[in-house]
């Protein structure tokens, strides 16, 4: 306990010690007459544009007895403008072709939530272009920009992460380590924003797919049965070999794997998300069962004659909350 107290108020005195440090590599410089922006500049070894920026002037009229700040950090060290350089022990993984991101977290031993936090502008969980540079974090953390190097106690407090694992991640020994854009790992954060975001990229990205390919023997809607008789079909037939296998339009987890009495004869279920559920009838076989997760293409049954069928085909329904609507709108 009292070792945890000393251990926090070491972090703080690093934190307030970096930060004041910085703000300390201004350098004060009244302005004398005849003095200009861009000779006080040249006479500091700093750009004109980043004085400016440093006093927040708009432009270069300055008077004499006008106190300026002149950047020194940005003269030791210059504003990064090339790509910033990840955080110590990070390695850099180039997406292959076909490699997907569950092969690159198994093969580097981290979790998918570690490759996002260190990653946290990824586009995309399953779509990613090939060639696409992704960083290899050592461990669980999320990774910013440090735009503003004396905000970085706020960003470290923003974030809850601990600041004595931020100094040593970072490898932060003297206020001249922090750079303005530079790369900053807060070991221990989840990234929950960003796995939110790419959920829900997810779940757009995950559409329909075609659960067998044959034959569009019968659409969707009223359809005339003869002798003036109509009905309404609530899915669409597609015709093939029985045997052939189904797959699951898209990923979901059985609801309903057995002999339906409805006519449907074998029928098969699939819950998605979103309050969608997708039907698959007639089937010979069914390779499923009640409460089983399966992923998109995953075989689910294999196409035969059961129930109310005049022969080998699938019935397939697509219902969004509760609604059977028309599959071909959203089958890819
Ligand atoms: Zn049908």
């Amino acid at each position: 306990m009292r070792r945890g107290a000393r251990r926090q108020l070491c972090a703080l005195a690093l934190i307030t010690a970096l930060t004041f440090a910085f703000a300390e590599s201004f350098a004060l410089r009244t302005v004398e007459s005849g003095d200009s922006i861009g000779s006080i500049a040249h006479r500091y070894g700093v750009s004109a544009a980043s004085v400016l920026a440093a006093n927040g002037l708009n432009g270069t009229l300055i008077q004499p007895g006008e106190v300026l700040r002149i950047p020194l950090g940005d003269a030791t060290g210059g504003l990064v403008v090339a790509a910033p350089e990840p955080p110590p022990r990070f390695r850099r993984h180039v997406l292959a072709s076909g490699e997907t991101l569950s092969e690159i977290v198994a093969r580097y031993g981290i979790t998918l939530s570690a490759l996002v936090g260190a990653n946290p502008d990824l586009s995309s969980l399953d779509r990613l272009p090939v060639g696409v540079e992704l960083l290899i974090p050592p461990g669980e953390g999320l990774v910013v920009v440090l735009h503003d190097p004396s905000s970085l106690g706020d960003l470290i407090e923003a974030h809850g992460a601990d600041q004595v694992s931020v100094a040593r991640a970072n490898a932060l020994r003297s206020p001249f380590d922090l750079r303005p854009g530079m790369l900053l790992f807060l070991p221990g954060v989840e990234p929950k924003a960003e796995l939110e975001r790419l959920a829900r990229v997810r779940e757009e990205e995950n559409r329909y797919v075609w659960p067998v390919h044959g034959r569009l023997t019968s659409y969707f809607g009223r359809r005339n049965l003869g002798l003036g008789t109509a009905a309404f079909h609530r899915g669409i037939d597609v015709a093939a070999p029985t045997g052939t296998p189904i797959v699951a339009a898209r990923s979901g987890t059985v609801t309903y794997a057995g002999w339906s009495s409805r006519g449907y004869g074998n029928l098969v279920r699939i819950r998605h998300a979103g309050g969608a559920e997708t039907w698959y009838a007639h089937a010979s076989r069914i390779l499923v069962s009640v409460g089983q997760y399966v992923s998109q293409g995953d075989r689910i049954a294999l196409i035969g004659s059961t129930g109310l069928s005049t022969g080998p085909h699938l019935h397939f329904e697509l219902h969004v909350n509760g609604v059977a609507i028309d599959p071909l709108q959203e089958l890819r």
